[in-house]
């Protein structure tokens, strides 16, 4: 967690404090929804937990739940575009680096 002091003109007015830094992992498994094995994207933080998105699908799970599907066109492909940028960044599960 990292707090930063909140100044207006030359008094401190309060405290914003935001979740440390994320960890990205990639799970090579079969998706539970689409039966894929496209791979699987996880972003751990603080105080929101894991959230894991498909590669293929676009489906999300935060804490083993799956999360609801937004009424809007296109989702899956925003989500799946969003993992594959996060993508390069992300550790394999068992990799020891
Ligand atoms: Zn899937």
């Amino acid at each position: 967690m990292s707090c930063e002091p909140i100044v207006i003109g030359n008094e401190t007015v309060g405290t914003i404090c935001r979740p440390s830094a994320e960890w990205l992992y990639r799970d090579d498994v079969d998706c539970p929804v689409c039966g894929y094995r496209a791979g699987l994207l996880g972003m751990y933080q603080e105080w929101y937990g894991s959230m894991w998105t498909c590669l293929a699908c676009g489906d999300q799970w935060q804490d083993g739940e799956l999360l609801e599907r937004p009424f809007m066109r296109g989702w899956r492909w925003r989500n799946v575009q969003h993992a594959l940028t996060r993508l390069p960044e992300a550790r394999r599960i068992g990799a020891s680096v």
